[in-house]
Parts: structure tokens; sequence; C-alpha cells
């Protein structure tokens, strides 16, 4: 339930006030959801200003297991 918000950094980040709390809203670049930005939801990133990458935990595991069967490929393809 969002009763306001507003625009921050950029149209990646925003801060929202849910039932009287304001907690900050990121979006994920790969699957346009904002969530709340905390390490449940964002994986860390050292590089980054906020702390956080631009994507979200479930696209990270999404890519990673795309990257582990590209991986694959690439080592069975150069095996035989
Ligand atoms: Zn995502």
């Amino acid at each position: 339930m969002l009763l306001s918000s507003r625009s921050l950094d950029s149209n990646f980040i925003k801060s929202c006030n849910i039932y009287n709390k304001t907690i900050s809203m990121k979006k994920c670049k790969y699957c346009d959801q904002w969530l709340e930005v905390n390490s449940y939801n964002f994986v860390t990133s050292k590089t980054s200003k906020d702390g956080f990458e631009n994507k979200c935990k479930s696209c990270k595991k999404e890519y990673d297991k795309q990257r582990l069967i590209f991986n694959k490929e690439v080592i069975y393809a150069t095996v035989s």
C-alpha cells in the first residue's frame, strides 16, 4: 500500500510511506519489480552507491543458473 512516494536518485530508487514508516524502495532492472532495499531482496555490492545492486535476489539466482548452463554448454562444446 503506497500512500506517497517521491523520486530520490534515479528511476530506480524511491522512498515510500507505508503504515507511517518510511522505507527505501528499489527497482530491479531485470524484472521491473519494486522491492524494499535490504539484503534479503537485493544483492549487496561494494561498488554501488547505496550498497546494493540493481538486481534482486531471485534475478541473481536466475542469472547464476543461466550462466551455469551456458558454461556447461561451452565445456561440452569444447570437449566434443
Ligand atoms: Zn529482479
